[in-house]
């Protein structure tokens, strides 16, 4: 009888210190935000992106939200971004009132397609915002240039791309803000959290204001005001410093973390190589300029009922794989909020309806890898 027991799609990883940590920020009995542990993943992650400041969230969605505000994003102004992407990329700015405007993604990274930015532009657009597919690098040179040449502010929802690079430079240091998500199923997680990297310089002094509810708190905690007050708009969108001890325990194991990982995608990419090459079935395109955080694995299926007995065969084998985004353009609330670029969003279409996730987590054992590898290549 071949094994049946179901390989989760995902399985948080727990690196080995986070009950230590957990214990010591309870014993230091201050469990608000902004603690040891907040300042000190705050730095950890400054470090490994290379960005002047970093504040930990709540989410990477209420990184997203903090960015449409910093960047005074208005009712009526227009956001260019990708369709084939997460839904907060794009509900972050509809709170603000602005258009998202859906562009397609190019059909070898599914990144958002950096030769229809320009058609997309009118003179209400106000921002890029870029999401590196799987952590595989948009075209950052090119969408630099587009940006810089119509005063456009970039801003990187950089959820898959923590530990990747462009050219031998790190996701989430191109845009004026960056947005990281530690969320259970991302490479390193606390369950629910996140960040904001600030690139351009002056953004800190609101931005600390408005995760702070719109209160120059974090000024008086240092002693640079005698009392707090209300500034400015902003929310709660500061995490408790439980969370942060549990992301530092995660986030100093890192190596471990990401070398547990890249050894899983690059044992699926060579055993389903041959397989794939003979059905016609497409493996991640990492151009030779960019290295990527081995954030997922997925395939891309010849078409829809391919994908969709693709998925059950698995299923049959106790392999829970998984689809990926829908075209937002096409979704209730991408219809409502939201309108195409010129030309539409044909790729987005046409991936979404062929693509396959395989599971990766750092936990996963050899047995497990094996029997997901037999599964796809029985296909
Ligand atoms: C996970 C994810 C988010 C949302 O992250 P949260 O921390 O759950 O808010 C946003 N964008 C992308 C691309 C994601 O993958």
């Amino acid at each position: 009888m071949p094994d049946t027991t179901v390989i989760p799609f995902n399985r948080p990883y727990v690196a080995g210190a986070e009950e230590e940590y957990l214990g010591r920020a309870m014993a230091g009995g201050a469990l608000e935000g902004d603690g040891p542990f907040t300042r000190r993943a705050n730095t950890l992650i400054a470090e490994l992106i290379g960005a002047s400041s970093v504040l930990l969230t709540t989410s990477c969605t209420h990184a997203l939200e903090m960015s449409a505000l910093l960047l005074g994003i208005a009712p009526g102004d227009e956001v260019i971004m990708p369709s084939f992407t997460f839904v907060s990329t794009a509900t972050a700015f509809a709170l603000r009132g602005a258009v998202p405007v859906f562009a397609d993604c190019r059909p070898d990274t599914l990144n958002l397609d950096e030769r229809l930015i320009e058609a997309a532009i009118t003179d209400r657009t106000r921002a890029i915002v870029v999401m590196h597919y799987a952590g595989v690098a948009c075209e950052m040179d090119a969408i630099m240039a587009v940006a810089a040449r119509y005063g456009l502010a970039v801003v990187e929802d950089n959820a898959h791309g923590l530990c990747a690079r462009y050219r031998g430079r790190a996701l989430g240091s191109f845009g004026a803000m960056a947005t990281q998500s530690f969320h259970a199923t991302k490479n390193v997680q606390c369950g629910e959290g996140g960040a904001l990297v600030m690139n351009a310089p002056g953004l800190v002094e609101r931005a600390e204001i408005i995760r702070e509810k719109g209160t120059n708190r974090a000024q008086f905690f240092r002693g640079m005001v005698d009392k707090y007050r209300w500034i400015d708009i902003g929310s709660s969108y500061l995490p408790s410093d439980l969370l942060a001890a549990f992301l530092v325990a995660q986030l100093e194991a890192i190596d471990d973390i990401q070398a547990r990982r890249h050894r899983i995608w690059a044992a699926y990419d060579k055993w389903v190589a041959d397989w794939a090459g003979e059905r016609g079935v497409r493996r991640p395109t990492v151009p030779a300029d960019r290295d990527h955080p081995a954030h997922l694995y997925y395939l891309l299926l010849p078409d829809l009922a391919h994908r969709q007995a693709f998925l059950r065969h698995l299923g049959e084998r106790g392999v829970r794989a998984a689809f990926h985004y829908q075209p937002l353009h096409t979704t209730p609330g991408g219809l409502r909020y939201g309108r195409e670029a010129p030309g539409g969003c044909p790729v987005t279409e046409d991936v979404a309806d062929r693509l396959v996730r395989l599971p990766l987590f750092a936990a996963m054992s050899d047995d497990e890898l094996g029997r997901i590898v037999e599964a796809v290549i029985s296909y």
